[in-house]
C-alpha cells in the first residue's frame, strides 16, 4: 500500500510503501497524511500546488497528518489516540466559529 507523507525539512511530498517516520532524503521525521494516495492522485496540477501550500503552513499540518508510533497497537497509545482526536475537533470546531 502507498501512503501520502510530507517533510517539513525537505518541503515536499513523498509517496511511500507503507507507513514510515522518517524522511528517505533527509532522514528527519516526517509526517504521514491522511490523504489517501488514491485521493492524492485524482487531484490536479493546481490541487497538488494548492494541498502542498497547506502542508508547507505548520498550522495546517497537526490537521493534516497521522502520527505512527512503535507503540501503536498498546492500551496507552489508544488513549492517547483517543485524546489526541477529541482535541483535534475541538480545534476545528473552534476554527469554525
Ligand atoms: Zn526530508
Amino acid at each position: 500500500m502507498m501512503y501520502m507523507h510530507y517533510c517539513p525539512h525537505c518541503k515536499r511530498m513523498f509517496m511511500l510503501n507503507g507507513h514510515h517516520l522518517t524522511c528517505p532524503k533527509c532522514t528527519k521525521s516526517i509526517s504521514e497524511l491522511k490523504i489517501s494516495y488514491i485521493d492524492y492522485v485524482k487531484l490536479d496540477m493546481d490541487e497538488r500546488a494548492a494541498f502542498k501550500i497547506k502542508c508547507e503552513s505548520e498550522t495546517h499540518l497537526p490537521d493534516l497528518s497521522i502520527t505512527y508510533r512503535m507503540h501503536k497497537y498498546s492500551k496507552w497509545y489508544r488513549e492517547l489516540q483517543c485524546t489526541t482526536v477529541a482535541k483535534q475537533a475541538d480545534e476545528v470546531s473552534a476554527v469554525l466559529k
